[in-house]
């Protein structure tokens, strides 16, 4: 069968072409067609009237605090349900990441949880749309909206997503998008931020470009920052977005086969969808219960990994990592959700070229693995 990876890009359309029309153009830095091409384009899917590329995801979460001007004393309210980047962005600035529990029915930010953690410092919430699933906007934003705090967005992993009918990218004032190797739209490395408010733009864009005033070459009126992305990694992005139904399209194709062949199998769980939420089909997420199951979430993998089918275990509850376990205020506090989750979670291979019978083929060791218990 051969190794089966946990995420294949897909550049098999236009991607290729446009890399050599980057290259044989000479416009290979920042400026340059593609980039332009790919901002508007990714806006109108966005539903929003700007989009801003930026080198990678990390980088955009970092400019998003930028731009809001978070500071060395203020707390900023996220998931402990996520990728590092979200907390290592609000540190980048000197400010703190407050850790929330995540909701059972969404894994992302618990709304519920968020007014316990506001103090005088909070400034700001970043909602992660986790594993393709919208958090529960509406009920972010009017918390924030009672106690004047901003919200972001980190859409990274979930391109495209709906939350009652509208798209992710949209329901904050600002919102963050990753294009690394394995998210749903990809150029390898990539991000961009989603935003309607032109100012915000204007900011976001001068602070992209080393601060320089866009009317007065070399008139810096602020001290800025070079997150800008290639004409090149834009080419590949206009390849993608091109694609984008396909793309979606082979990935639901993967997510309703796991369903289909891992139903019924005791103690493995599957991740809740919201009545309200179209989740979009990033990585498959299982949950393992050992007591039902027979086997830990981590025996799982590795009998997987001998039968060389790679997996990724849920992200730690970042609270408990070196960086913030001594410093935190949720220090030796307990997050019930976020703590079963990363012990029990794992993403199964993702990508629109995974064939049928390798779905089938993984399904079954994990069926396999249940009898022998
Ligand atoms: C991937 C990811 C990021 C960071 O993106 P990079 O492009 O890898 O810097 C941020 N947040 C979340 C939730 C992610 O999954």
């Amino acid at each position: 069968m051969g190794k089966i990876s946990v995420a294949i890009p897909d550049l098999s359309g236009n991607e290729e072409k446009y890399v050599l029309e980057a290259l044989r153009s000479t416009w290979i830095s920042s400026t340059g067609s593609f980039v332009n091409r790919f901002e508007a384009d990714f806006a109108k899917l966005c539903d929003t009237r700007s989009a801003v590329s930026v080198c990678n995801g990390t980088v955009a979460l970092h400019l998003a605090m930028l731009a809001l001007d978070v500071r060395p004393g203020d707390e900023v309210l996220i998931p402990s349900l996520t990728y590092i980047a979200t907390a290592n962005a609000v540190r980048y600035v000197g400010a703190e990441p407050v850790f929330v529990d995540v909701d059972p029915l969404t894994w992302c930010i618990d709304p519920k949880m968020l007014e316990a953690s506001i103090t005088p410092r909070t400034k700001g919430i970043i909602a992660v749309h986790l594993y393709g699933h919208p958090a529960d906007m509406d009920a972010i934003n009017h918390i924030a909206g009672v106690h004047g705090l901003w919200v972001v967005e980190d859409a990274a992993e979930a391109h495209f997503a709906k939350y009652r009918g509208r798209t992710v990218g949209s329901l904050a004032p600002l919102a963050t998008f990753s294009f690394y190797g394995n998210k749903i739209l990809t150029s390898g490395e990539g991000g961009a931020l989603t935003l309607n408010d032109p100012h915000l733009e204007l900011r976001i864009r001068t602070l992209r470009g080393q601060g320089m005033d866009p009317l007065r070459r070399y008139y810096f009126p602020v001290t800025g920052y070079n997150f800008r992305l290639t004409n090149i990694a834009c080419a590949i992005l206009c390849g993608q977005i091109e694609r984008y139904k396909e793309i979606i399209g082979q990935r639901r194709r993967i997510f309703n086969l796991y369903h289909e062949y891992l139903d019924g199998i005791p103690g493995i769980g599957f991740q809740p969808v919201a009545p309200w939420a179209e989740p979009a089909p990033w990585l498959f997420s299982i949950t393992v219960d050992a007591q039902e199951f027979g086997t830990y979430r981590d025996e799982l993998m590795a009998k997987l990994a001998k039968a060389d089918v790679e997996t990724r275990p849920f992200f730690l509850s970042l609270h408990r990592l070196p960086p913030f376990r001594e410093s935190s205020r949720r220090r030796g506090e307990e997050l019930p959700v976020t703590d079963l989750l990363s012990n029990i979670g794992m993403n199964l291979p993702t990508y629109p070229g995974l064939e049928n019978s390798k779905i089938e083929y993984i399904a079954g060791l994990i069926r396999s693995v249940y009898r022998k218990r």
